[in-house]
């Protein structure tokens, strides 16, 4: 693998909006990911070559050097815990927030708030921080549910529009982080792949900076 340059992206969103930052920087796949089973895609230059995967599995590809680089939402690096990788670049897409949300004004039931999330490792990190002793409540999808069903007092989950929330008669409560898509970089491939991986990591910042002026 020492003379291909291994991207690893997600389906969906982040592919969608990478896609045309690795065109502006020269890198057209063969395939498209939403049509296509392969697991590996070639592109124009044979030297690069693309990893579709789980949006949760990026940082651990890029971690052990199975890919050189991917895109990863700030919310799954934070979840990941980033060892092992470097984070040059906000790409500044994907944009959303990372929120504590539930009903407003309700008082928790029980001695300890009980909060439901995918995101176990952050939520842990939160409230630790606050000095607040949580029951943590791992979901892998429609957290939104888990207040109404009275499953826990609160959620942790990405907010866009907020229109989720209030579909199920949440509101946002607390702030956590801001969430865009950052470029990572495997830290022996920084070093045994530099010259390659410092001139993609510069053409996206200049990609970058046009888009957002
Ligand atoms: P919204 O209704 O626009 O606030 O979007 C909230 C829903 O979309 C939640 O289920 C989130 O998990 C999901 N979501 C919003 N933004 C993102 C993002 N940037 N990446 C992944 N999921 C997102």
């Amino acid at each position: 693998m020492t003379d291909t340059l291994t991207i690893a992206l997600s389906k969906g969103r982040i592919y969608k909006e990478t896609l045309p930052f690795l065109e502006e920087v020269g890198i057209v796949p063969a395939d498209d990911p939403e049509k296509s089973r392969k697991l590996i895609l070639d592109t124009n230059r044979e030297d690069v070559k693309l990893v579709v995967i789980r949006a949760a599995d990026v940082p651990t590809y890029v971690q052990y050097g199975a890919a050189d680089v991917g895109v990863a939402g700030k919310d799954v690096l934070m979840e990941h815990g980033g060892e092992g990788v470097y984070e040059p670049l906000d790409l500044k897409i994907a944009r959303c927030k990372l929120m504590v949300a539930g009903f407003p004004g309700a008082r928790p039931q029980r001695p300890r708030l009980r909060v439901a999330t995918k995101f176990v490792n952050l939520t842990r990190q939160y409230y630790a921080r606050k000095g607040e002793q949580v029951e943590i409540i791992k979901l892998y999808g429609s957290m939104e549910l888990a207040p109404i069903v009275d499953l826990a007092d609160v959620i942790v989950d990405l907010v866009d529009t907020g229109n989720t929330l209030r579909a199920n008669g949440l509101e946002p409560l607390e702030h956590i982080a801001d969430i865009s898509s950052r470029l990572i970089v495997n830290k022996a491939s920084m070093k045994m792949k530099q010259a390659r991986v410092r001139k993609l990591i510069d053409e996206l910042r200049v990609a970058v900076d046009k888009r957002n002026p």
